[in-house]
C-alpha cells in the first residue's frame, strides 16, 4: 500500500468529546486498527454549526425523505442552519481528497441509514438519514460510505475497506497520465475482485474497457468509476467467492499433482460449506501463485485487497 488513505469520519468516533451529552463514541477498531492506514478528516456537524458541548439533544421530525432537525425539549429548528453549513463545508471537503467517510450511526446529523424520524404526532420510523450525511451522499454518490454500527458486520466491514482501497488505487490511476493503456492495466488487476462482487459489472466493465477508444477520456473514466463502485457495493457472497476461487484453480489444474488438486478442491469446498473462512483457500492459492509464478493471478488485487493485519478475511 502506498500513502495513507484519507477518510472522513464523525469526530465523536475518534474519541472527541463533542456529543450532546459531553461524551464521545470512541471506536477502537477505527482509531487503532484501520487508523494505522488512514489519515482521518474529522467532522462534527453540530459543533461546526456553532452549538456548544453539552447541548440539547436533537431528532429528525417530519417526512423521512425531507425531515427537519429539531431539538427534543424546546423544539428549536436547526435544519436551515445545518443545510447551509453543509453546502459550504462540502466544498471544502471536496478539496480533502477523501476516499470515503465513516458516519456515526443513528445520529440526526451524521447517521447515514435507518435514523429515527418522528412523525408530527411523535411516532418514530427508522427510515431517515442525518442532514449532513444526506448532503454528503448526494454530493459524492460514488464515494464509499458506512457507519460504525454496520461496520461491526464482518461482511460489510470487508466490503467497505476493500472499496476504500480500490478508490485510492483509482485516485492514483487518475494522478498518473490515466491513459487508456493504464486504464486497461487498472481493470486487469481488479478483474477478479470485481467478479467476486458482481458478474454483471464484470461484464459491463470489460466491455467498456474493450471499447475504450470509442469514448472521450473523461467519459470513459466517469462511466468506468460509476460501474466499478456500483459493482463493488454489492456484497461478495460465499457463492460468488467460490466461483472466483474455482476460476483461479483453473490456472493450476495441469500443474498440480493429484493430491494437491484434491487438497485444493476440498479446501474450496470447505469454504463453500462454511467450515473455514475465506483466508484459508486464498492462502493455499497464493502459495501456488508464488510457486508457479503465475503472471495474471500474481497481479490480482483480489488476493490481497487490504492489509493482512486487519484480518478481514478471517471472518468472512
Ligand atoms: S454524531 Fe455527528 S454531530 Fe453528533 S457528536 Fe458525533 S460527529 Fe458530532
Amino acid at each position: 500500500m502506498n500513502e495513507k488513505i484519507r477518510l472522513g469520519i464523525s469526530s465523536c468516533l475518534l474519541g472527541e468529546k463533542v456529543r450532546y451529552d459531553g461524551g464521545h463514541k470512541l471506536d477502537h477498531f477505527l482509531r487503532d486498527g484501520l487508523g494505522k492506514y488512514v489519515d482521518w478528516v474529522p467532522v462534527c456537524p453540530e459543533v461546526e454549526i456553532g452549538l456548544p458541548v453539552p447541548r440539547e439533544a436533537m431528532r429528525l421530525v417530519g417526512l423521512p425523505e425531507a425531515p427537519r432537525l429539531i431539538t427534543v425539549r424546546t423544539g428549536k429548528d436547526y435544519t436551515d442552519r445545518m443545510s447551509k453549513w453543509a453546502a459550504k463545508r462540502l466544498e471544502e471537503i471536496e478539496e480533502e481528497d477523501l476516499c470515503g467517510f465513516v458516519f456515526k450511526s443513528r445520529s440526526p446529523s451524521s447517521g447515514m441509514k435507518a435514523v429515527k424520524v418522528y412523525s408530527e404526532s411523535g411516532v418514530p420510523s427508522n427510515k431517515g438519514t442525518g442532514i449532513f450525511a444526506r448532503a454528503f451522499i448526494e454530493r459524492f454518490p460514488l464515494l464509499p460510505v458506512e457507519d460504525e454500527g454496520r461496520l461491526n458486520d464482518p461482511a460489510l466491514r470487508e466490503n467497505f475497506i476493500e472499496r476504500i482501497f480500490v478508490y485510492q488505487q483509482w485516485k492514483e490511476f487518475l494522478k498518473s497520465a490515466g491513459s487508456i493503456a493504464q486504464l486497461i492495466a487498472f481493470h486487469t488487476r481488479h478483474k477478479l475482485l470485481i467478479l467476486s462482487h458482481s458478474a454483471k459489472h464484470y461484464t459491463i466493465l470489460g466491455r467498456l474497457v474493450a471499447d475504450a477508444k470509442k469514448y472521450k477520456t473523461d467519459e470513459i473514466r466517469r462511466d468506468y468509476l460509476k460501474h466499478l463502485m456500483e459493482g463493488l457495493r454489492l456484497t461478495a457472497t460465499i457463492r460468488k467467492h467460490t466461483n472466483v476461487l474455482q476460476h483461479m484453480m483453473g490456472y493450476f489444474k495441469a500443474r498440480l499433482t493429484a493430491d494437491e488438486k484434491q487438497e485444493l478442491i476440498e479446501t474450496i469446498e470447505n469454504y463453500h460449506a462454511g467450515f473455514v473462512p475465506l483466508i484459508v483457500p486464498i492462502t493455499l492459492l497464493m502459495h501456488y501463485v508464488r510457486k508457479f509464478d503465475e503472471p495474471y493471478l500474481k497481479g490480482q488485487y483480489y488476493l490481497k485487497p487490504h492489509p493482512a493485519e486487519l484480518m478481514l478475511r478471517n471472518h468472512v
